[in-house]
């Protein structure tokens, strides 16, 4: 069930979007409250007692691990906790309206082990998925934390940008598989994306930007080309020169512009067809080292 297995990374990642809205209403519908966190988290230690796990409550979320317990506490209170703050500073004033358990295995076969255990699942993604069933994250910390700060950009673009097509969130979800800080703001590094996106321009495969951003979710997630290059080194032009966020806010804000293209054009100050071939000559130049 492809709607169903989000893969985390690599050439399918499905992002949940279970309908929150009527019409143009977001429905209200809190996050988590503490005692909601806490009663999961007794009933996940009672359900799996002796097997190994660590048990960490870090809101909005419940992280389940295999790994040593100040193994799965550091990822819990570093890395997601970081990732949480920032994101929220940066873009989001609504954490999800849902609790979602986010499962950390230690390595790609006890998270196969576990996916099918405890969820039924067989992964098609050596990295992880997130399953709209269990509303749970899924997936293999071993390759390191990327993959569990892309996902945890998709609830908070559900509870805050319901309407956000499938190339925007994918495309702000893999900016953070290289996550950074600077001066206080969560930034993302050229990865392991980079190299493909420029064969891909110079060998002219990569279609118009206009493509891109009137791509349904069918059309994003079965692109023939690299659709989440694409969408990420969009958006990594626009947080190098200071624009991300403004972008985001003006898109998320104006419902008449399902593609995002006037909302770029207002940031970038011109239009797409000047725009874009300073964009391909400036990915074709960027720099990174590929993790
Ligand atoms: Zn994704």
């Amino acid at each position: 069930m492809r709607n169903r297995l989000v893969a985390l990374t690599g050439l399918v990642c499905f992002a949940h979007l279970a309908p929150l809205a009527i019409g143009h209403v977001p429905l209200a519908a809190a996050e988590p409250s503490a005692d909601e966190l806490k009663d999961r988290r007794a009933a996940l230690e009672a359900r799996l007692g002796g097997q190994g796990f660590t048990i960490v409550v870090e809101p909005p979320f419940v992280v389940i691990g295999d790994e040593a317990a100040a193994t799965v506490k550091h990822h819990a209170s570093g890395i997601l906790h970081w990732s949480i703050q920032l994101l929220e500073a940066e873009y989001f004033k609504a954490r999800p309206s849902k609790l979602i358990e986010i499962w950390l295995f230690k390595n790609e076969k006890t998270y196969r082990k576990g996916a099918r255990k405890f969820f039924g699942d067989e992964p098609d993604t050596p990295y992880g998925y997130y399953s709209s069933d269990h509303d749970a994250m899924v997936m293999n910390i071993g390759p390191g934390a990327g993959t569990l700060v892309h996902e945890v950009v998709h609830p908070y673009v559900e509870a805050n940008f319901p309407e956000a097509p499938a190339w925007f969130n994918e495309g702000l979800a893999s900016m953070y598989e290289r996550p950074s800080e600077k001066k206080g703001h969560i930034v993302g590094l050229p990865n392991w994306r980079l190299p493909n996106l420029k064969v891909q321009i110079k060998d002219a495969t990569l279609p118009a930007m206009t493509r891109l951003l009137g791509t349904t979710r069918d059309e994003f997630y079965n692109a023939p080309f690299d659709a989440y290059a694409f969408a990420r080194y969009l958006l990594l032009y626009l947080q190098e020169q200071g624009k991300l966020t403004e972008f985001y806010a003006k898109f998320a804000a104006d419902k008449t512009d399902p593609t995002g293209q006037a909302a770029l054009e207002a940031v970038l100050g011109e239009k797409l067809d000047t725009f874009e071939p300073k964009w391909r000559k400036w990915a074709v130049a960027l720099k990174g080292d590929n993790r």
